[in-house]
């Protein structure tokens, strides 16, 4: 099984997060094991200190280097266990990203997370455990739960087992069923609405007629929306195991 270890300021929030829909399913069902850690008990004073003023001057707070490594070598159970540093300075997350990350955390049975917050950490936290910093975009947040999160879910959803049909990543956008482009339009109950009809061949019953038709609007979508998807390698990206 899976162990996925957050290491926050703020557990709860990350708590709740995991705990709901399919991510708590996924532990639920024993595909995965969540294990939430306050950095704030790995502070050394009485006051529970974790960050401080940055030297040389500036507006800020920056994390100790001693809560994050302390925290980091007290949960980690082998020093080839993946680390990562939520930051926006990182490897940008997508779904190709998504998959490594998943393969590695699987091939070592962990993976820890840290969030950082404020200003972002002493930077020997880094030099000391050389982790792998992961950003979810190009824009900064105020804190790592939400990346932390973000690279969770996107994880967990491709754990064999963990969707069934009700949410399935088969054909999702960015999967090799859709040659790493994007997934087409869907339509459900009631066949009109407001005076919009599904599109008719949704309701010949034809599953290969159906299913070219799905293609072709992915296809149309990706060379609208995304043409940089078109010709990229990405069809690499395997398919939920
Ligand atoms: N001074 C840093 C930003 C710190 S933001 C800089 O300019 O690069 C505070 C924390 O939020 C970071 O330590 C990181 O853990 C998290 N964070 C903010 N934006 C993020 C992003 N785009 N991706 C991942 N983590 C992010």
């Amino acid at each position: 099984m899976l162990e996925i270890k957050v290491l926050t300021l703020f557990p709860d929030m990350v708590r709740a997060v995991l705990e709901t829909s399919i991510l708590g399913r996924a532990q639920a069902q024993g595909q995965v094991r969540y294990e939430v850690t306050d950095i704030r008990d790995f502070s050394v004073d009485k006051h529970r200190t974790v960050d401080d003023t940055p030297y040389g001057g500036g507006a800020g707070m920056i994390m100790m280097a001693s809560c994050i490594v302390e925290a980091v070598e007290a949960v980690r159970t082998s020093d080839a266990s993946p680390v990562l540093l939520t930051s926006p300075q990182g490897d940008r997350l997508d779904e190709r990203l998504t998959l490594e990350l998943l393969a590695e955390a699987e091939s070592e049975g962990e993976i820890i997370l840290v969030c950082g917050h404020y200003k972002g950490i002493d930077e020997r936290a880094q030099d000391i455990l050389g982790m792998r910093e992961i950003s979810i975009g190009d824009y900064v947040l105020s804190g790592g739960e939400l990346p932390a999160l973000v690279i969770v879910d996107a994880m967990v959803r491709r754990v064999a087992g963990v969707l069934h049909d009700a949410a399935s990543a088969d054909c999702d956008s960015f999967t090799a069923e859709r040659d790493g482009g994007l997934d087409c339009p869907w339509y459900t109950k009631p066949p009109v609405y407001r005076e919009l009809a599904i599109p008719e061949v949704l309701l010949t019953g034809h599953h290969a007629k159906i299913e070219q038709w799905r293609q072709e609007q992915a296809r149309a979508r990706t060379r609208a929306r995304r043409p940089d998807l078109l010709g990229e390698p990405d069809a690499k990206i395997a398919p939920e195991r």
